[in-house]
């Protein structure tokens, strides 16, 4: 479903990917975990171009883009990539000034052109999935953060995404609504969704992940089962990145 051959990206002198190979399968979770500043928020920008590879290959479903210093980007090319991913924000991202059934049915309407009435209709089974149909008129702030989370996760699917992409999206939260979130993306994971998941949520990786990725200094330095990673690594730098979290 999703194949990055060779992606390099840089921040000026930063070297920030470095030879990125990944391959994601269609219908399983990938969890990529490492050290803070080792590129795994770059690595899911990337895949959503928010930000754009300086070099290398990006397949996602039947699109493809090869990236080079020289090539100019189509706006066809950037499109027909974004279109098959979504996206969830560790903050949420929602518009304030929308209520939680505007802020889902907003892309659908807009970008989608559906009408009011598809969108809705779609937008509360969502709703019901997530747990919240009874909070569809509240605003983003009458809501807890956890509950904003899920609304997050609701709007991304009302694109009706191919791949969900999640950038730490339990880490704002308090302790105890961290397990509300997780317990919808392990609902998705079971239903088969593909997602590609940026955590420090350990646990749930190991339960949930088909394919854990470890990152250091802007390279994958080991990628594998979660017991090929938790239980049986030999890598030295995995081992002290899991010690420090353990
Ligand atoms: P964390 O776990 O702390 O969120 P991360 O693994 O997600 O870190 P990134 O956010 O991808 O890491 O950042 C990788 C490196 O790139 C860091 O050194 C960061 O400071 C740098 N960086 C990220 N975005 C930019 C930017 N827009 N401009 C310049 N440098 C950036």
């Amino acid at each position: 479903m999703i194949r990055m051959e060779g992606i390099h990206k840089h921040f000026h002198d930063l070297h920030v990917l470095n030879h990125i190979d990944l391959d994601v399968e269609k219908g399983s979770t990938t969890v990529v975990i490492g050290p803070s500043g080792s590129g795994k928020t770059t690595l899911l920008r990337c895949l959503k171009l928010l930000d754009f590879p300086d070099q290398g290959t990006l397949s996602i479903a039947k699109a493809t883009m090869t990236f080079t210093s020289e090539a100019k980007l189509s706006k066809t090319d950037i499109r027909s990539i974004r279109q098959h991913t979504g996206m969830v924000f560790q903050n949420y991202n929602l518009f304030p000034h929308l209520t939680v059934l505007q802020n889902i049915m907003e892309g659908p309407v807009i970008v989608l052109k559906q009408s009011s009435k598809t969108a809705k209709d779609k937008a509360l089974s969502i709703l019901d999935k997530v747990g919240l149909r009874n909070r569809a008129d509240y605003y983003p702030h009458q809501l807890s953060g956890g509950q904003q989370q899920r609304v997050g996760i609701a709007r991304a699917m009302a694109m009706n995404p191919e791949v969900l992409l999640f950038d730490e999206p339990t880490s704002a939260l308090d302790p105890e609504l961290v397990g509300e979130v997780l317990k919808v993306m392990k609902d998705l994971a079971f239903e088969g969704m593909t997602m590609v998941i940026v955590t420090h949520e350990m646990g749930f990786a190991k339960e949930v992940a088909d394919q854990v990725v470890i990152m250091d200094q802007g390279a994958i330095i080991e990628r594998g089962t979660p017991a090929d990673i938790f239980d049986a690594s030999t890598n030295e730098r995995t081992l002290q990145f899991l010690r420090k979290v353990n």
